[in-house]
């Protein structure tokens, strides 16, 4: 049927062009990133700036209140010697569902999603007086909201770093890891964390992992952040290197784990 009507169109337009071809190729892609493009805008309708910030939420946020956390985040970059100078604009949603929907239908219990070739970051509901994310996920929704800001601002770092190609083809735990680190803190409890990382046995990993909830997820996050950590902190590699060399996993973690049982690897308890 749909093979019909392209013969049809292609008769009409004396069979000059393969119309499928280029509706497939050219003109459905590019539609799709136009309506990608505006899609952000139609939630969110206030708006306020702040240096190289755009702000959009779908409810107006306190100014006084905004530049606090913006405060927070920028502190953090100094702290780490990172300049963020493009512009980036950042969207507040207000209600999960609103969050989930302006993803595109993905990661509706994620804090922030980073749409790098946009320059955006999409935020899910926040407290801005208390400096933390609302996420439905108990007991996961005590993250401050700062830090979140911090992991998503780094990802559009990383990748005026390292270029839009790399970043995509970077392993995860170098990825989100070095945005964890930046952050400096974790979503999962410490000493939970710190408890399966060092005393686990392979059965009880195992048997963690089969559960496959979000503790699982926010445990990789955890066990990407410490390899990080103990990389770039306590071994004092540099940045490029870090990107540019292949680690053994196996090997790392036997490393760090050893380093902290010694106590000569001291990691930081956020
Ligand atoms: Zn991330």
């Amino acid at each position: 049927m749909i093979d019909h009507i392209f013969n049809k169109i292609n008769y009409y337009l004396k069979k000059k062009y393969d119309t499928k071809k280029i509706l497939l190729n050219t003109v459905l892609p590019n539609v799709f990133l136009v309506f990608a493009f505006f899609y952000h805008f139609a939630f969110y309708s206030f708006q306020q700036k702040r240096d190289h910030y755009k702000i959009y939420s779908e409810t107006p946020i306190d100014s006084l209140r905004l530049n606090k956390i913006i405060d927070l985040v920028d502190e953090k970059f100094n702290q780490n010697n990172i300049k963020l100078d493009t512009d980036i604009s950042l969207f507040f949603s207000a209600t999960s569902n609103n969050y989930f929907a302006s993803n595109f239908f993905r990661g509706k219990h994620t804090g922030g999603m980073s749409y790098n070739n946009l320059n955006r970051i999409i935020i899910c509901p926040s407290d801005f007086e208390n400096n933390k994310i609302t996420r439905s996920i108990d007991p996961y929704n005590h993250r401050k909201l700062s830090d979140i800001l911090v992991h998503e601002l780094t990802h559009q770092h990383l990748v005026k770093k390292i270029g839009l190609l790399k970043s995509y083809f970077i392993e995860k735990w170098k990825n989100e890891g070095y945005c964890e680190y930046i952050a400096n803190s974790s979503t999962i409890d410490i000493e939970l964390a710190k408890e399966i990382f060092l005393n686990y046995n392979e059965k009880q990993k195992e048997t963690f992992y089969k559960k496959k909830d979000f503790t699982c997820i926010v445990y990789d996050y955890f066990k990407y952040r410490i390899r990080v950590d103990y990389l770039l902190t306590y071994k004092k590699i540099d940045f490029d290197t870090f990107i540019k060399s292949k680690y053994n996993i196996m090997d790392l973690e036997k490393e760090i784990k050893a380093s902290l049982i010694s106590g000569e690897y001291i990691f930081n308890q956020q």
